[in-house]
């Protein structure tokens, strides 16, 4: 309904694709206050900023001693990971790469992360995953109708950056995830990854080959390791630290030969064929408005500057055909298949079986009894 539409006065999050959004009396987002309100815990001094990352680097390392590496970094080949494995080895730490390898590269990727791993001088880990196994797995998602296609990447990231830690000893994950260029998610504009339950239960619904190898870890097991530190740590160091997308990007290309590749996650062909043409066609999400938001906050780029980007659509026509073409003759879908996928409403992750409701009660213990900070 045009007549309803509205955005926030501080950010561009809006009506289109998100029915949860509220505004205050002043035309101000949910999302935008919440991470306003978050963000002074992600702005230091310098003096600050350097005490906390050579205290989380003598962590590191105290935890490396005697070990052939001291972490594992996952790398992307965007920006916020090569910039965690170029903070790394500046702060004179023995990283190992680790790249998931789920046939989606780029061109551009795989050249960001040839260079990167060349230029500073760190081992690479390549994991590559079964290709029918994975593909059957996408498809199947496809099928579902459901919207968060990507967390069969996310979750066997993970699970395979685990086993590969305890094959080397490893107990520091350092991550690129970070606050300050990332928060304002709506709910439902992705799933939660560690919902084994909901990934098997789309599988078994509209996958047509038996899955073996591909590698997976639960929430439970999230959890544990997460809260407790049980099997490794995941830190974020990009969070200790006046991040800023911007000036990674320019040391990045600058130090490292290192390339842009047009869009927030955009390393991937098949992440930005699901950004940019998936989700904004079908679920009338764009997500592009929850990054610039994120880049407002963070002082980045202006509203102006954001609003006059999100007025061109996020493919570039050209783009846009050769990307579908190649993702659905990979996929194996047939221009018909593809057609009812697209015809058909978006469906809830909750329409299959989840652990959401497990996940709820331990959360509400959790509650009680310490806060809750998600991006701890
Ligand atoms: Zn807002």
């Amino acid at each position: 309904m045009r007549e309803n539409y509205r955005i926030c006065n501080k950010c561009v999050m809006d009506t289109v694709g998100d029915p949860n959004i509220e505004f205050d009396k002043d035309g101000v987002c949910q999302y935008y206050r919440g991470s306003e309100k978050s963000l002074p815990n992600f702005v230091f001094t310098d003096k600050q900023a350097r005490i906390n990352q050579e205290k989380l680097t003598n962590e590191i390392r105290t935890a490396g001693k005697g070990k052939e590496y001291d972490c594992l970094v996952g790398i992307s080949g965007g920006v916020d990971s090569s910039y965690t494995a170029y903070w790394a080895k500046e702060m004179g730490l023995r990283p190992l790469a680790i790249h998931f390898d789920n046939g989606w590269n780029s061109e551009t990727a795989v050249s960001n992360i040839e260079n990167l791993v060349k230029k500073l001088d760190i081992d690479l880990y390549t994991y590559v995953v079964n290709w029918d196994e994975f593909a059957d797995l996408q498809r199947s998602f496809f099928k579902a109708s459901v919207v968060d296609v990507e967390m069969i990447t996310d979750n066997s990231h993970k699970a395979v950056s685990l086993s590969v830690a305890k094959k080397y000893g490893i107990k520091y994950h350092i991550h690129g995830g970070n606050f300050r260029t990332e928060n304002m998610m709506p709910p439902f504009w992705n799933w939660n990854k560690q919902d084994v339950r909901n990934i098997k239960s789309i599988h078994k619904r509209h996958g047509t080959i038996p899955i073996k190898s591909y590698k997976y870890i639960t929430d439970s097991r999230w959890e544990i390791m997460r809260r407790l530190g049980v099997g490794g740590t995941f830190v974020m160091p990009l969070n200790q630290m006046n991040y800023s997308k911007t000036k990674a990007m320019e040391l990045l290309k600058n130090r490292l030969g290192w390339r842009y590749y047009g869009g927030k996650h955009f390393e991937s062909v098949f992440t930005k064929f699901y950004q940019a043409y998936y989700l904004p066609e079908k679920f009338n999400i764009d997500k592009r408005k929850v990054h610039y938001s994120s880049l407002i906050l963070n002082g980045e780029i202006s509203r102006e500057a954001a609003i006059e980007e999100l007025k061109s659509p996020p493919y570039k026509i050209s783009e846009r055909e050769t990307d579908r073409a190649f993702v659905l003759k990979k996929l194996g879908f047939s221009e018909s298949e593809w057609e009812e996928i697209m015809n058909t409403p978006p469906k809830r992750h909750l329409d299959y079986k989840s652990n959401y409701k497990t996940r709820k009660f331990i959360q509400g213990i959790y509650h009680k009894t310490k806060k809750w900070n998600p991006f701890s």
